[in-house]
């Protein structure tokens, strides 16, 4: 589809994917004057909750999509492993904003890794793994630690094995599924951070200050605001961002992780692209003068971005599984904003709110 004029408020905004980020997404397209429409096949979607219509069916159902396309005036999607077949039957009705093109190498990690090492970007070493055979071969190659990853459909940790002194080879290629996979360096980082950006249709890019990322298990546990890296490191990791942005001439928000690692010729390697709004953004919806989703919605919308300005030191916590039964005590702390997204079940290692402590920082520019 042929790029629209600039949406009119009322205009119905269709998103792919009814998780949290499809909530805090309509949720800014409702203050923005704009009706979202959820399509989703999880009856228990927690977007549904938010938005004027929904469309609970698979993604694989053409009669439903195509009534879906009918009734929106863009498509965006708020996960990466949206089917590529139904956003192009998608695109093919209405503008899919980012374009298909980007999920087909994003959603593969050797796509997106050779991707970024085509743009001169660093990343951890890494090489494709098809077979045992394969892996014992790359094992040689890149050597002990290692991160063993499927190369589709991870995320959060899921579909990675590390490798160490002593790991069973087999046993991790069993680990993730026998599948193929790409073999990555095990990086030995000082800390891991994140740039989310957006970048509108005439190309201006808005990226929100470097943010640092602490995982447990794998899952990101706290944000925090401004990340404690040199301003050179800053620079060059939103640099990077803007880069990648430009060469998908992408149009909305995206995020780039990566790692600073403790030693090595380079500032930065890049973990992973998410061609989305991102958890590590989710500071923004209390700690900066627009959120990460207000941008989105008005990136896709052909809306003028902001420009964004932090509110100070930020921290946000997220309340995965049971953690979000402490929810009152958060709510009785004078500095936090609690994000609860409404979720039936409680699931270990389910995102299932997040909280917000800003606090003012008057050594801040
Ligand atoms: P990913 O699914 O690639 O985002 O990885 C999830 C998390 O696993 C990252 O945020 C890191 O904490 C860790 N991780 C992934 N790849 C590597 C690597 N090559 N070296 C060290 N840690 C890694």
């Amino acid at each position: 589809m042929s790029e629209a004029r600039p949406l009119p408020p009322g205009a119905v905004v269709g998103i792919l994917g009814g998780g949290q980020l499809g909530r805090m997404l309509a949720m800014a397209a409702a203050r923005l004057g704009l009706k979202t429409h959820i399509y989703s096949p999880d009856p228990e979607s927690c977007a549904f909750d938010v938005a004027r219509r929904l469309t609970l069916a698979d993604y694989g159902d053409e009669a439903a999509l195509d009534r879906f396309a009918r009734e929106v005036d863009v498509v965006t999607y708020e996960f990466e492993n949206v089917p590529a077949d139904a956003a192009i039957f998608l695109a093919s009705r209405r503008p899919v904003i980012p374009d298909p093109s980007v999920l087909a190498t994003t959603q593969d990690r050797l796509v997106e890794k050779d991707f970024i090492a085509g743009l001169g970007i660093a990343t951890a070493p890494y090489m494709r793994v098809d077979s045992p055979a394969a892996l014992s071969r790359a094992i040689e190659k890149i050597g002990r630690p290692a991160v063993l990853k499927t190369q589709r459909f991870g995320y959060d940790g899921k579909g990675q094995v590390t490798i160490r002194d002593g790991s069973d080879l087999e046993a991790a290629w069993r680990g993730i599924g026998g599948r193929p996979g790409i073999l990555e360096s095990f990086v030995d980082f000082e800390r891991e951070i994140s740039v989310v950006a957006a970048r509108e249709r005439g190309g201006r890019v808005e990226c929100f200050d470097v943010t640092e990322n602490e995982h447990r298990g794998h899952i990101l546990k706290i944000s925090r605001v401004p990340a404690l890296v040199s301003p050179a490191i800053a620079d060059a990791a939103q640099a990077i961002t803007e880069s990648i942005a430009r060469a998908f001439d992408y149009v909305g928000v995206l995020a780039v992780e990566m790692f600073v690692p403790r030693a090595g010729e380079t500032a930065v390697l890049v973990n992973e692209v998410a061609p989305r709004v991102h958890n590590s953004g989710h500071w923004t919806l209390d700690g900066a003068s627009v959120s990460q989703f207000e941008q989105h919605i008005r990136a896709i919308a052909g809306w003028p971005l902001a420009k964004p300005a932090r509110r100070g030191r930020i921290e946000m916590i997220n309340l995965i599984g049971e953690e979000v039964e402490q929810y009152a005590r958060w709510l009785a702390e004078p500095h936090a904003k609690v994000h609860l997204y409404g979720k039936a079940h409680v699931r270990p290692g389910r995102k299932m709110g997040h909280v917000t402590c800003v606090s003012p920082d008057p050594t801040e520019r």
